[in-house]
C-alpha cells in the first residue's frame, strides 16, 4: 500500500509541476497573431507555440518514464533504491546457466528484485520475491539467549 501511495504521490506532484510549467508558458509566451479576423491556433500554426508544445510533450513524458523506472527499482516494502545487482545466468550458455537476469536486493534485506535480460514471450514482469524475516529472528533470539 505504502508502495502504491508513493508513487502516486509521485505522480502528483510531477502533475501538479506540469500544470504550472504550463502556466507559465501561456503567462510568457506571446498569442498567436491574427490575420483580420482569423486567429491562428496555437498547435501547428505558430511556431513558438507549437515549438514549445513540443518540448512540454517530451519533457512531461519523460518525466513519467523517470517516475516508473523510479518506482520500479524500490523496496516495496520500505521504499528504499534497491541495490547490490548481481548478474546471473549467460547469453551463450542459456539452457546450462539459466537465462541472463540481474538480481537487485533491499539495503535491510526485505526482499529480492528479479530483471530478466531475455524476454522471448513478450513483456515479463519484475519478479519481486520478498525475504521472511526467520533468519533475523533466529539471529535475535541466539543473542537474547547468549545474553542471559
Ligand atoms: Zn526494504
Amino acid at each position: 500500500m505504502k508502495y502504491w501511495l508513493f508513487f502516486v504521490a509521485k505522480l502528483v506532484l510531477t502533475v501538479a509541476l506540469f500544470v504550472g510549467i504550463w502556466a507559465v508558458m501561456e503567462a510568457v509566451l506571446p498569442e498567436p497573431a491574427s490575420i483580420r479576423t482569423y486567429k491562428l491556433g496555437r498547435f501547428g500554426q505558430d511556431l513558438t507555440w507549437t515549438t514549445a508544445i513540443f518540448v512540454y510533450f517530451l519533457a512531461a513524458a519523460g518525466a513519467m518514464f523517470l517516475i516508473v523506472l523510479d518506482q520500479r527499482y524500490r523496496c516495496r516494502t520500505c521504499l528504499r533504491r534497491l541495490r547490490m545487482p548481481v548478474n546471473s545466468g549467460a547469453w551463450d550458455n542459456m539452457l546450462r546457466l539459466g537465462m541472463p537476469q540481474v538480481e537487485y536486493i533491499c539495503p535491510f534485506g526485505h526482499g529480492t528484485l528479479n530483471v530478466k535480460l531475455v524476454q522471448f514471450t513478450g513483456r515479463e514482469g519484475d519478479d519481486w520475491r520478498e525475504h521472511d524475516d526467520n533468519i533475523w529472528r533466529e539471529l535475535e533470539s541466539l543473542s537474547s539467549g547468549g545474553r542471559k
